[in-house]
């Protein structure tokens, strides 16, 4: 039984008004306790910041699409590669490690857990699998939904039956998050990846019928996220709005929010849905009007999607997008077809500091982080790869943290489009290392559901990462002077002392089994898969799990 005393550093523990107190905190058996007996090891953290492990909830980390990503881009391979040690598996490393440098590097950076946020459920074999693989991290995975024909057939059938068919969508995703181990549902172009699949059309409006389903983007959206809220499972539904990425888009995000009005709903990446402008045109920001409905609306949150000047692996369900880059001149593109739940798309990127529309996209990032009054509601992410690596996050801290250097960052980019943005206007604000740890593991972790993350109260999990206090805060936020990860010491100095697993996260809602009888003739006229073999049921894959029971209605 492993005791650790850390003793005499600044505690920055937002989730229970902890605000650089000096206190102790100690750590038994994975937990943290009020006291540990006089043979526990101590940990002299004077000077130090000591903080909860980081939460990511948004990146793209295992799975066919992260898979295909990796043998898209050898260069990375042979650029980066990790050589193994007594205690290391060997791998690579790039916008896209390999499964256990993906572990490692988290682990390194002080983060304890993290949400693959896209996966089909087709695929779960596919994640569980890597997610396996991937150490060091407990580790969810949020299944895709929104163009599910299944869920379509279903849709159609509860409006045909006058919104009688409501507890029959709300059996069958309870069935589909038991049958893959998933932890949350992620709606990805709801309605539009389907119509594009289809027809290469894109959505107009969210009352635009998915051509041949008889569905609406607003319909799958109202059915899927009530669902989702009516179950009452630990983290609301997660959503990538229509038109990703399109000038004028932030009309589409808004009014994807209204549809949800009043429900529990996590808007992913905004950044890339908070555009003005006419399709076709250049967008400008209209960060400023999302903001203001996140303020008037706290059953919503989002994270922001940051991007970061250079190389990007874009990889997304929305394979509309993707295509759309390739229009752009990509060397490179994947497309792939996932049956009849979703699509993928890939394609390297790169944003550069002097383009538009990425500086504009880089501003309105910062404007999304900076204009915002409640760090609760706006959580720091890049969409691991698609904004830039999540190696980025120390870099991303210090624009928040440190005015100077951010000015300097401003003076770099494209004066046309920073110009257009708040970013010119004596903007002061700097986070403080407490709303650092809100966006970065408070607010992730009470998001998703996950009462005992992102805060170092008693009975909390003992993840935690202690940093060096230093003025340059990149370098604070890269190197880590110790990491914690379930009581045990894994990171010292910027050296992975062991390998340890993390544990996968699911939920589970009740449903009636009797679900079953509806969904395989259903499954039986499309996939190309058994209804019996479609569930995980081997161990290996799902256990050992930590299973986060919903609520219920
Ligand atoms: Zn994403």
């Amino acid at each position: 039984m492993t005791e650790i005393r850390i003793s005499g550093g600044a505690l920055h523990d937002p989730a229970n008004e902890v605000d650089g107190d000096v206190r102790d905190v100690c750590l038994r058996d994975g937990k943290v306790v009020d006291d540990v007996g006089p043979g526990a090891r101590r940990i002299d953290a004077r000077g130090m910041v000591v903080m909860a492990g980081g939460v990511d909830i948004h990146a793209h980390i295992a799975g066919p699409k992260v898979n295909a990503a990796r043998k898209l881009s050898p260069e990375e391979r042979r650029g980066d590669p990790l050589d193994r040690t007594d205690v290391l598996r060997s791998g690579t490393g790039g916008l896209v490690p390999s499964t256990f440098a993906t572990g490692y590097r988290y682990s390194l950076l002080g983060y304890t857990t993290v949400v693959e946020a896209a996966a089909p459920p087709l695929a779960a074999r596919h994640v569980l699998a890597e997610l396996r693989d991937t150490p060091l991290i407990d580790k969810a995975f949020l299944i895709l939904m929104g163009n599910n024909q299944v869920l379509f057939e279903l849709i159609r059938e509860s409006r045909a039956a006058g919104g009688t068919g409501s507890e029959r969508i709300k059996d069958a995703i309870a069935w589909w998050l038991d049958a893959t181990g998933g932890y949350g549902v992620k709606l990805v172009n709801p309605g539009g990846v389907e119509l594009w699949k289809q027809s290469g059309g894109v959505i107009e409006s969210l009352d635009e019928e998915v051509a041949g389903f008889g569905v609406t983007p607003r319909e799958v959206i109202e059915a899927i996220g009530g669902a989702v809220d009516d179950l009452g499972l630990p983290h609301p539904v997660h959503v990538h709005a229509n038109n990703l990425g399109v000038p004028g888009n932030a009309d589409t995000t808004l009014e994807t929010m209204r549809t949800l009005s009043g429900r529990q709903a996590h808007f992913a990446h905004v950044q890339f849905h908070s555009y003005g402008g006419e399709p076709g045109g250049l967008p400008r920001s209209r960060a400023p009007e999302l903001l203001d409905h996140l303020r008037d609306h706290p059953e919503i949150t989002a994270d922001v999607g940051q991007v970061m000047f250079g190389p990007a692996m874009t990889m997304t369900a929305d394979a509309h997008v993707s295509a759309v880059l390739r229009d752009l001149g990509a060397d490179k593109w994947l497309n792939h077809d996932t049956e009849v739940e979703t699509g993928c798309g890939i394609v390297p990127y790169t944003y550069k500091a002097g383009n538009y529309v990425h500086a504009l996209q880089w501003g309105i990032g910062l404007e999304l982080l900076l204009l915002g009054q409640n760090p609760w509601q706006v959580m720091l992410s890049t969409d691991h790869p698609n904004g830039g690596s999540f190696l980025s996050y120390p870099k991303l801290i210090r624009l928040l943290m440190d005015r100077a250097f951010r000015e300097d960052q401003i003076g770099r980019a494209n004066q046309r489009a920073v110009r257009r943005t708040a970013l010119l206007d004596g903007l002061d604000r700097e986070y403080t290392i407490n709303e650092i740890a809100i966006i970065t593991r408070a607010a992730p972790a009470r998001r998703l559901g996950l009462r005992d993350k992102g805060h170092l109260g008693i009975g909390a999990d003992a993840d935690v990462t202690i940093y060096h206090d230093r003025a340059d805060r990149e370098d604070m936020f890269a190197t880590p002077r110790y990491v914690i990860k379930g009581g045990e010491v894994v990171v010292e100095e910027g050296e992975l002392l062991r390998p340890d697993d993390g544990v996968l996260l699911s939920s589970h809602a009740a449903f009636d089994p009797e679900v079953s009888g509806v969904l395989e003739p259903l499954f039986g006229d499309r996939y190309t898969v058994a209804f019996e073999h479609y569930p995980v049921r081997d161990p290996a894959l799902r256990e050992p799990a930590r299973v986060v029971e919903a609520a219920g209605s």
